[in-house]
């Protein structure tokens, strides 16, 4: 395939390609076919500063919120802040073998989707086949 013209097969233009089919591809390409995370009505965090923040605005995607706001505080296994809080918010304290149910609900909202592209040398899932 031509990347530089990000064309596909079909000839339709796309204007995202995500290089790299691993967990992070997946995901953004989740969120790109439409799926918004919001906190749930009946959405409940074990951290009583998140779970504050997160009740400010319940009317708001967390894609509209100030991210940096919510990650202030938070600890994880990961050094990228935006990674710490969505471990947190899909697996609540689940380094400490805990088992919450996520505060999210995610809704299929089309109107949002860009088009786009996953390219991976091999199948989906990156280090996780290993
Ligand atoms: C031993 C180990 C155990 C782990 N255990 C857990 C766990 O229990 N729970 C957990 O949540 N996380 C765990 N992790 C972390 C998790 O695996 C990583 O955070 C995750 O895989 C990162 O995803 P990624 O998509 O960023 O990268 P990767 O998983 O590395 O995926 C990237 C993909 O992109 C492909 N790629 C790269 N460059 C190109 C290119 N130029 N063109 C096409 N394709 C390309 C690669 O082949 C690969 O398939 C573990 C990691 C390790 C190493």
């Amino acid at each position: 395939m031509d990347l530089q013209d990000k064309e596909t097969t079909c000839g339709e233009i796309l204007p995202v390609v995500i290089i790299g089919n691993g967990p992070s591809g997946i995901c953004l390409s989740y969120l790109l076919s439409g799926y918004t995370p919001y906190l749930s009505p009946e959405g409940w965090h074990p951290n009583p500063l998140l779970h504050s923040k997160l009740a400010e605005q319940p009317h708001l995607s967390l894609l509209e919120q100030d991210l940096e706001y919510l990650c202030e505080g938070l600890e994880g296994r990961s050094s990228n802040p935006v990674a710490v809080l969505f471990d947190s918010l899909l697996l609540p304290d689940s380094d400490f073998g805990l088992d919450h149910t996520s505060p999210l609900e995610w809704r299929y909202e089309p109107e949002r989707a860009i088009p786009h592209l996953v390219l991976g040398k091999g199948p989906p899932g990156g280090a996780w086949h290993v």
